[in-house]
């Protein structure tokens, strides 16, 4: 399949991947690991040995990796973020090892279904959404290109929840991942590091009569590290990410156990290994919780000692840190990072205040991912205290030295001063995080172009004017590995067949297609792909949900977090409004369309689960309407996470990316889609901007208000109500909807979705981008019902999203942000 695979290199380096070696490996790790034999094993058995033996091929390439980074001293790139979405693990190792093929030949021969076997696996769902799958993409990318990239953050127990649809309604269930082991990990119950809580500052003189700080009677947690090797795709490179779980201080007992208090020293065991317990499942509100807080306190800290202690290694002063340490803040969530380095160099290495200031912000960049106020952290300065009492004193310290040196540039303008600050003296006094990791930063960065521009424009302006140039562009990427090489095998093959595989490392060859786009075979070629994906698609919405899909109608697929601002009611609207059309006009010709919808909702987030509701109750009024006779199809594919992901995009023909200009930082799943031959109907926001401008606006279809205009119609002062009373269609459905038409059990109970629209503002202007959209969708069926000219657009798109590889997106961080080099892959 892959020619690296044809590789002697990696055949003969590694014997056990001919076949008969394999084999014989597979079997023996299945006796003496796994406990079982060939007759006995059943799937989840065969899974484990399948990654025992993977985990077996890659442990050496890692080591001689650090040996590699550790001999040369590299410069390390540290990449702290509270989320890894990282999905399924096996079939991305054995593709990246190159030894995909082999397995799945030699596990047939041993009679074992590769396709169950696969599927056995847990997604290991550690984050939210785009910002965790993020930084998976960019793990990826950094082992493949040979970069010193080290991922740190927390091993939860449990990651994101499990939806399960009952009753049209969400209802989360803990997701257990861990509950049959992960062969992916390996526990160094060596590298402990002790974290500080609580407490409070005790100030001293020291022998030179400095005042110094001494952070004293803190509750104290300790952080173990489990290690995952990260291969890189065709390189022997593997990188490592280390996550941290929470476990009792050692000598957590001995008071109670003297006090002859068993029980309740257990009990406090288990309340510090609390922390790392589980995942937040909220990525758009900033929830002010203390455990939030802790985690990442505790994170950072484990990181902190974890990068130092490696530096050291090679130096005895802090001078060279910043030549040899970048750290990379994935959102504010690690931000308290810049205080506890503060604090470590100052009261613990007695650095001077500015030399350690110099260090520590030559070190940090801080990447943000929303401009929406009520995602951007601000802790309440009294929990802050009661948590990590020195560190709020460093970050007013930090805060003083600050606003001093902005009085400076702008005297006389204390409103700016207010604005700037570190800390928030509105209502009850709070810590803004950004501000923190942006003054603690040396460069700050936004994730697209139009949010760097926005961000820069609106909610940083103040600080790109102090600090200009600090504020720079890294648009987002993915990794073609996961996102196309494996996510679509079919299509990777058909690439591969024309245009050999190197796009697979160096995305940007996927340019050679274009001309392939007018080339009639190719493009039954490709169209052919694109059906056997839908095919398994709908037979696998049949088998799991009883719902049959039409291959041939339009998959229309919007799946992404549930959200306002990511607008899934304006797809509804749409479905409601092509039902409509199909019952007062049943013997038009319409385009039969299956509108799939998939994604979680913030637990506590009532119209987004409400939203859920919606999408199932209309979907089963329109799939049971005989009158529609199958050309509108509405579907919720419950719990969608990085495999079902997988699953679905393949099999799209139109990805729906359709949020309020402005809001959307940049997506991803928006590049997935299009990457896999998907059509793109969207809003100008985020990426899709980039999108437009790369695959050119003939195989896009762009509709609604610009960012400019969403802020000139809400300056103007937006009424909602005119666009309803301006359009019949558009009433029409509204009345439906909050009438009871589609929940005749409860007939209020969409009320408070119209509710939103009409009588609360409808702040996401659902109602101003609705008659554009609905154009735009009608743009959308007449494109499809040309298969030929459908086809070429398609190409188009995939033979354009070079520019979208993670790689593309990494190697701009090394370059222009971290100053990492691609090292020699070790051979
Ligand atoms: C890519 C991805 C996302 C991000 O999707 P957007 O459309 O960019 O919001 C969320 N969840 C999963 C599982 C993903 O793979």
């Amino acid at each position: 399949m892959s020619s690296h695979i044809k590789k002697p290199a990696v055949a003969q380096k590694h014997p056990g991947s001919a076949a008969p070696e394999l084999k014989q490996s597979l079997v023996e790790h299945l006796t003496y690991v796994v406990g079982k034999d060939v007759l006995t094993a059943t799937d989840r058995d065969w899974f484990f040995t399948a990654a025992y033996v993977a985990r077996d091929r890659l442990t050496g390439r890692w080591m001689e990796t650090m040996q590699n980074y550790y001999a040369r001293d590299a410069k390390r790139v540290y990449y702290f973020s509270m989320e890894f979405l990282m999905g399924r693990t096996l079939v991305n190792n054995l593709l990246n090892l190159g030894f995909e093929q082999e397995y799945r030949e030699v596990l047939a021969e041993l009679g074992v279904n590769w396709d169950k076997v696969r599927k056995i696996e847990d997604d290991a769902g550690l984050g939210n959404g785009g910002l965790g799958r993020l930084a998976a993409c960019f793990l990826d990318s950094l082992a493949t290109l040979d970069l010193p990239g080290y991922g740190y953050g927390i091993r939860y127990e449990y990651g994101m929840f499990r939806q399960r649809i009952e009753n049209g309604r969400q209802v989360e269930h803990p997701d257990n991942w861990l509950r049959y082991g992960n062969p992916w990990e390996f526990p160094r119950a060596e590298v402990l590091y002790q974290v500080k809580f609580h407490g409070h500052v005790v100030k001293y003189s020291d022998e030179h009569g400095v005042e110094r700080s001494h952070w004293v009677a803190t509750d104290d947690v300790m952080a173990m590290a489990y290690d995952t090797p990260i291969p890189g795709y065709g390189t022997h490179t593997v990188n490592n990410m280390r996550l941290w779980a929470a476990k009792a201080t050692r000598d957590f007992d001995l008071r109670y156990f003297n006090e002859g208090n068993y029980i309740k020293a257990v009990e406090d065991k288990n309340e510090s290994e609390n922390l790392s317990k589980v995942l937040y499942p909220d990525d758009t509100t900033a929830m002010g919780r203390e455990l939030r807080l802790k985690q990442q306190y505790f994170f950072v800290c484990a990181s902190l000692q974890d990068v130092l202690r490696r530096y050291e290694k090679f130096h005895d002063d802090f001078d060279a840190l910043p030549d040899k340490v970048a750290i990379q803040l994935n959102d504010t969530h690690p931000s308290i990072a810049i205080a506890e380095l503060m604090r470590i160099l100052v009261d613990v290495r007695h650095l001077e205040w500015d030399k350690a200031w110099n260090l520590t912000t030559r070190t940090f960049a801080y990447t943000n991912h929303t401009l929406m106020p009520e995602a951007l952290e601000s802790w309440p300065v009294a929990m802050f205290e009661n948590i990590l009492p020195r560190h709020l004193q460093i970050i007013y310290e930090i805060n003083q030295r600050f606003l001093q040196d902005v009085m400076h540039r702008y005297p006389g303008d204390p409103a700016m001063l207010r604005r700037m600050s570190l800390i928030d003296e509105d209502g009850g006094k709070s810590v803004r995080m950004a501000h923190l990791a942006i003054v603690g930063s040396h460069k700050v960065n936004g994730v697209a172009r139009i949010h760097t521009e926005l961000m820069k424009q609106t909610i940083f302006a103040d600080f790109d004017r102090f600090y200009p140039g600090k504020i720079v562009n890294m648009t987002n990427g993915i990794t073609p590995r996961r996102w196309l090489n494996q996510a679509n095998p079919l299509l990777a093959e058909l690439i591969s067949s024309r245009i050999g595989d190197d796009w697979k490392k160096d995305l940007d060859q996927l340019k050679r297609l274009i001309p392939l786009a007018d080339d009639a075979a190719f493009r039954a070629e490709f169209a052919a792909v694109k059906r056997a994906n839908k095919e398994r698609l709908a037979r696998s919405l049949k088998h799991q949900l009883g719902f049959e899909a039409d291959p041939d109608s339009l998959f229309d697929m919007q799946i992404k977090r549930i959200h306002e601002y990511k607008r899934q009611l304006l797809n509804l609207l749409h479905v409601v409004t092509l039902y409509n059309r199909i019952r007062h006009d049943p013997d038009a010709d319409h385009v039969p369309r299956t509108v799939i919808f998939g994604g979680k909702a913030a637990p506590g987030y009532f119209m987004a689960k409400l939203t859920i509701k919606l999408i199932n109750d209309v979907a089963d009024i329109v799939n049971n309407d005989p009158h529609v006779a199958d050309r509108l199809k509405v579907v919720f594919v419950p719990n969608y996470d990085v495999s079902t992901a997988e699953e679905l995009i393949p099999a799209a023909d139109l990805s729906e990316q359709i949020s309020t200009a402005g809001t959307e930082a940049s997506g991803t799943g928006n590049m997935k889609l299009a990457m896999n031959g998907a059509l793109t109907i969207g809003t100008l926001d985020g990426a899709n901007i980039e999108i437009r401008d790369a695959v050119g606006e003939d195989n896009i279809f762009i509709f609604g208000l610009t960012a400019e205009d969403v802020t000139r119609v809400r300056t103007a002062g937006y009424r909602p109500w005119d666009y309803c009373q301006a359009n019949v269609e558009l009433r029409e459905v509204l009345d439906m909807i909050g009438s009871g038409y589609f929940s005749a059990d409860d007939p209020d109970r969409f009320k408070p979705v119209v509710d939103t629209l009409l009588r609360y503002g409808d702040y996401f202007l659902l109602l101003a981008d609705y008659a554009s959209y609905i154009d735009s969708q009608k743009q959308v069926e007449n494109a499809y019902r040309d298969q030929g000219q459908w086809m070429k657009k398609a190409i188009l798109n995939v033979a354009n999203m070079g520019r979208f590889s993670s790689d593309r997106t990494v190697m701009q961080y090394a370059d222009e942000i971290w100053d990492v080099r691609q090292m020699a892959s070790p051979e």
